[in-house]
């Protein structure tokens, strides 16, 4: 049986570098791969679940995000694209799937944890809302609503997945039937990608923390915002030796640099362990590093701005494809919904009719 991929992202904010290396990149390379369907979800009602005073800033980023997936060359002749919201399905089965989780289980999710510290959710006036710390069981329905056996994601999302073949292992068991299909994540090869760190430092480079390199950002944010980057503290003087570690500056080029960029921008280096050596030895300074970073990330960035420009001249065909990508989801989460409905005994068809006038006949 050939695979099904489903992936997505939360339209809090247009799409940032991490998002590239983590997942976008890999997408667009899996789309040229043999599989039965491609689904990306635009996961609009989990971004309520933190962000539900603000739908208009959800609202916004639909078109956003959108655009930012057709802009690095996401397909839409090879994958169904939608609004999560939009398919009334995933609710629905998110329902059933709340009998199958304990309140603890929830609770001792490590992303949800940190995130539930992250937005302040732990504090007395705040409180957590359960809709947000459901959002792991809306994320099991929306995998296997589709009946993915792949899901690309962030190594923040593996919890999730974890739960996610929880559910579809008591779901199955329960009911008898081998409805569900048993999911597995796939993660960036490069490690460095899999949590690109922001470029205030912090580990992860996220929408909510404002702390990203977006990849609609001009020349001109991208150069400041790379200058502003936080390198070695300890190497104050170019002659002086420097970390490389934990600078978040060759964190980057790890991510982002190839031989070929050496070749391009900084011939006098034939690879990064070159450069690395120089700057621990000490002689190299910081300008010259993130001039070279600069370099290679306006090259990453001059084409994707570039097709952004096209799709925002042409977005009615932005929108066609969201609406007609949203029905095909329609159409398979309503069939899986279907077989949930069945397997658990819940089906009120006609044959239920039919035998409850027997029963009484
Ligand atoms: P938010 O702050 O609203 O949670 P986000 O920046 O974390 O936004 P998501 O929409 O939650 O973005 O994540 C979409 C996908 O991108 C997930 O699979 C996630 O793991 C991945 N991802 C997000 N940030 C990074 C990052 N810094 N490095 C690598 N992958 C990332
Ligand atoms: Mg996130």
């Amino acid at each position: 049986m050939k695979n099904v991929i489903l992936t997505g992202d939360r339209p809090t904010g247009r799409l940032h570098i991490g998002h590239y290396v983590g997942s976008l990149k890999q997408r667009v390379e899996l789309q040229n791969t043999d599989y039965d369907k491609f689904f990306i979800m635009i996961a609009d009602a989990q971004a309520l679940t933190d962000n539900y005073g603000n739908p208009s800033k959800v609202r916004h980023h639909i078109i956003e995000v959108m655009l930012d997936y057709l802009s690095v060359g996401l397909d839409p002749k090879k994958i169904t694209f939608f609004i999560q919201s939009e398919v009334r399905a995933l609710p629905e089965i998110t329902a059933y799937y709340m009998n199958l989780v304990t309140l603890n289980r929830l609770l001792r999710n490590p992303t949800v944890k940190s995130e539930i510290q992250l937005r302040g959710f732990d504090s007395e006036d705040k409180g957590i809302p359960v809709g947000f710390v459901n959002y792991p069981i809306s994320q099991a329905a929306d995998i296997t609503a589709f009946k993915a056996t792949i899901v690309p994601v962030g190594d923040d999302q593996l919890p999730m997945i974890e739960q996610t073949r929880e559910i579809v292992r008591s779901f199955n068991h329960i009911y008898e039937k081998d409805v569900l299909c048993m999911p597995k994540p796939l993660l960036a090869e490069n490690e460095v990608c899999l949590r690109l760190p922001g470029i205030d430092g912090n580990n992860k480079m996220s929408k909510s923390l404002g702390n990203c390199i977006f990849l609609t950002d001009d020349s001109k944010t991208l150069e400041s915002k790379i200058k502003s980057m936080y390198t070695d503290p300890t190497h104050v003087k170019v002659e002086d030796p420097g970390h490389v570690e934990g600078n978040i500056v060759f964190t980057y080029l790890d991510a982002f640099s190839s031989d070929e960029d050496f070749k391009k921008f900084l011939p006098e280096y034939k690879n990064l362990d070159e450069l690395k050596d120089h700057y621990r030895r000490g002689g190299l300074g910081d300008m010259k590093i993130k001039q070279f970073l600069y370099k290679i990330m306006e090259e990453l960035l001059i084409p994707i701005r570039e097709k952004r420009k096209y799709y925002e001249a042409h977005i009615s065909e932005v929108l066609d494809v969201l609406k007609e990508g949203t029905e095909v989801a329609n159409n398979y989460a309503n069939k899986t919904l279907l077989e949930i409905k069945e397997a658990m005994g819940i089906l009120y068809n006609q044959d239920f009719f039919d035998e409850q006038i027997k029963r009484y006949e």
